[in-house]
């Protein structure tokens, strides 16, 4: 008998009716012999009409009320789900947070989990008992109640896989997997089969929206593996593992043998240029210092050549943060504007990210990337690297043209020929 951890995200328990639909759909699971510990959402958009709520009070209410006020939303779609698996004749049982107990770090609004308990979930297990655990929540040492971002289910749901050591942790949302662009500006964008974390973690943190980056994280670190699969379609979605066999798997099962796995693209950054900037030690860290001090992050960093003592140096941040970095950029602009340098900047730009493991062990494929768009006419502004990925900056409006002439490209509509 295998143990899955099964999560069910918000649109799947967004009424009774879809609730005593996932109700079936477990207790039809358990029936086949599979031993289930369920986690779930708020029903869908119950986090968000919360979040108003308190935003009607304040507009930055204590984080530690936020958590207590939002937590709720799980504590309702848990003792549903378990009510209508009960009604099926299953024996079933709701869990909180501190029930479990999941215990968290004091982070209110982001906490990070430290420890699960396993012993109130493993003795549902043997009772033959569908644990119904609330996702998204926690508590502290000192018992104060935390969660754990938004989308945080889904960390939830890894976690628990990770600590009962289950077979797989089943991700039950909306889409039916993980494709290889957004279907919307990609009509004939593929469902994957098989990706591994390295290129999930890369294609979530560069804007693809399945689940939430941290999950993916701990998946890897842990080597759950993980599936994004759908509640409403049947279908075996989508695998995130790592790339070598599990035992017993044939090897005709193998990671498909893609180059590129797919493409991720963001329109939420905003890139920042400062020109004639001094060639010369310590200048990076002066420029970009004050802006890590405000907690600013930073994605792209580019920073040319230097000619005749002087260079470029170019950033992306957030789009949010885009007038507060210049306003810090500016009041330093007295010493910068001694040495020569201006700073201008952009919101109308967008990121177009290329990842697959196997670019490691093949050349060409960012030129091949390059070419595709300067046939289309489309100029690349900011480039950078990594050993999985490939990111370039374009005017935004040229994104939804750059994404459909990549995924042509590299003809990724096409299943993999696996080697
Ligand atoms: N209910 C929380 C949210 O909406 C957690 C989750 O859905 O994973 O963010
Ligand atoms: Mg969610």
């Amino acid at each position: 008998m295998a143990l899955i951890v099964q999560k069910y995200g918000g649109s799947s328990v967004a009424n009774i009716e879809c609730i005593e639909f996932v109700a079936k759909k477990i207790a039809a699971q358990q029936e086949s012999g599979h031993q289930i510990v369920v986690v779930v959402s708020a029903m869908y958009g119950e986090t968000d009409r919360l979040d108003k709520l308190a935003r009607q009070i304040s507009k930055q209410p204590s984080t530690r009320e936020l958590d207590v006020l939002l937590a709720t939303g799980e504590q309702i779609s848990v003792s549903l789900l378990t009510m209508a698996l009960q009604k099926l004749g299953c024996k079933a049982k709701s869990f909180l947070g501190h029930q479990i107990p999941i215990i968290t770090d004091d982070a209110y609004s982001r906490a990070r989990i430290f420890e699960i308990g396993d012993k109130a979930l493993l003795d549902a297990v043997e009772k033959n008992t569908i644990a119904v655990v609330a996702g998204f929540q926690g508590v502290d040492h000192l018992g104060n109640l935390t969660t754990l971002g938004r989308g945080g289910s889904d960390t939830t749901a890894v976690a628990l896989a990770a600590r009962l050591k289950a077979l797989e942790c089943q991700i039950y949302t909306d889409v039916d997997g993980v494709y290889t662009t957004d279907p919307r500006i990609v009509p004939n964008a593929r469902k994957l089969n098989r990706i591994t974390f390295e290129e999930m973690l890369e294609l979530a943190s560069q804007g693809a929206k399945v689940l939430q980056l941290r999950s993916v994280e701990f998946a890897g670190k842990y080597n759950v593996p993980l599936r994004v699969l759908s509640t409403f379609k049947e279908g075996s979605g989508t695998l995130i593992a790592t790339e070598s066999l599990k035992k017993g798997e044939e090897s005709s099962k193998v990671m498909e043998q893609a180059i590129v796995s797919g493409i991720a693209f963001n329109r939420q950054e905003a890139k920042i240029v400062l020109r004639g900037v001094p060639d010369e030690p310590g200048m990076a860290a002066k420029i970009l210092g004050p802006i890590g001090d405000a907690h600013i992050e930073i994605d792209m960093i580019v920073q040319n050549m230097g000619e005749n003592g002087k260079t470029d140096f170019s950033f992306t941040v957030h789009r949010r943060d885009y007038d507060l970095v210049l306003d810090i950029l500016n009041s330093q602009m007295p010493a910068f504007s001694a040495s020569g340098t201006t700073v201008e900047g952009s919101c109308t730009i967008a990121k177009i990210t290329l990842v697959g493991v196997g670019m490691r062990s093949h050349a060409g494929i960012a030129s091949k990337m390059f070419q595709a768009l300067g046939k289309e006419g489309i100029n690349i502004q900011l480039i950078s690297t990594s050993e999985i990925k490939v990111s370039v900056v374009l005017d935004e409006k040229y994104l939804e043209l750059g994404v459909r002439a990549l995924h042509d490209a590299f003809k990724l509509h096409e299943h993999p020929i696996e080697e």
